[in-house]
């Protein structure tokens, strides 16, 4: 039997929004002629939500608009819609739960029609939105760290679309899940050998010679909001802060490793394919670069969000 789900997603009736209404989440049903079911043709967003405000919502909304672009999916609703419908639902599950810390999920698919790979024109776009109680990482994921392996890279080529075509995803993950670890760091043949391009569902970040590195934007990876984020949150400290290629062989000498993610926030990895992260007297244990952007990350969530 596997793990119970947490406590704090057992809410069946909490509402959700679809398709122009809002009602409890499992009574909310889509057509199984509807592309996202039928070919994962669609787009998703996840959006923090601290305090009953949402997380660098104009950043999401951007991100949202890429994907919708790409996928050539118009966009049902337009950024001030999609604040209105967001802080209505963000409403009404803190009414439900109690909670006004929460991840908000919004997704929209191709719409229903007859199955047939070409984009049939004219379609209406099917929008879903739930909402959920969220507790980010606690103290003692923070001080542990958490562990990760490597993979090489084997999803499609626009992982800047926020697609919810996630099976590439989801496999990447289960390598790391099977080997009891917490995320699944990708590489990929970047002709210079192998390099990183993002984790399963996070981006991934070095700390090398005291600077923080994070990947540079590509169609390899997805835009991730805190890349621009902990960017500004560096300029703030005073942390030198650059996007370039990390290379597979710099993992293994990085001073600290970490991942960014809408969920998980930024983690610290402590240990990489069995091997302790780091050196000396903080070899597997988080490090003082971490710490200081932790700190501002909890600062920043006050100050940025709506
Ligand atoms: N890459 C992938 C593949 C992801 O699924 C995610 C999580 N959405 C990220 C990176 C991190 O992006 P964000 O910081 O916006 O959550």
């Amino acid at each position: 039997m596997s793990a119970p789900m947490p406590a704090a997603l057992l809410l069946p009736d909490v509402p959700c929004w679809l398709d122009g209404r809002w009602l409890p989440l499992n009574e909310a049903r889509v057509s199984v002629l509807d592309r996202g079911f039928l070919f994962g043709d669609g787009v998703y967003e996840v959006i923090p939500v601290y305090g009953g405000r949402l997380f660098r919502f104009d950043e999401h909304m951007a991100r949202l608009a890429h994907s919708l672009q790409a996928a050539r999916i118009p966009d049902p609703q337009g950024p001030e819609g999609w604040l209105a419908l967001l802080r209505e639902l963000v409403a009404r599950v803190a009414a439900h739960s109690g909670s006004a810390d929460q991840l908000a999920y919004l997704q929209v698919t191709r719409g229903v029609a007859p199955r047939a790979h070409p984009m049939p024109p004219g379609l209406t776009p099917t929008v879903f939105l739930m909402s959920q109680p969220h507790t980010p990482p606690g103290p003692a994921q923070r001080r542990e760290g958490v562990a990760c392996v490597t993979a090489r890279d084997f999803r499609w080529e626009r992982g800047d679309i926020k697609s919810t075509s996630l099976l590439g995803g989801v496999m990447a993950r289960q390598i790391a899940v099977d080997r009891g670890a917490a995320e699944t760091i990708l590489l990929r043949d970047s002709g210079h050998g192998m390099t990183v391009t993002e984790g399963s569902s996070s981006n991934v970040w070095a700390v090398l010679d005291g600077a923080l590195i994070g990947v540079p934007p590509s169609t390899h990876t997805l835009a991730g909001i805190r890349i621009e984020l902990l960017r500004e949150l560096c300029e703030e400290e005073g942390i030198a802060c650059h996007l370039r290629p990390i290379a597979e062989a710099e993992l293994t000498i990085a001073d600290e490793i970490l991942i960014s993610s809408a969920g998980r926030e930024l983690l610290p990895v402590t240990r990489l394919d069995g091997e302790p992260v780091g050196h000396g007297a903080l070899r597997g244990k988080p490090g003082p670069v971490y710490a200081r952007l932790h700190a501002a990350y909890e600062r920043a969530k006050v100050e940025q969000s709506i």
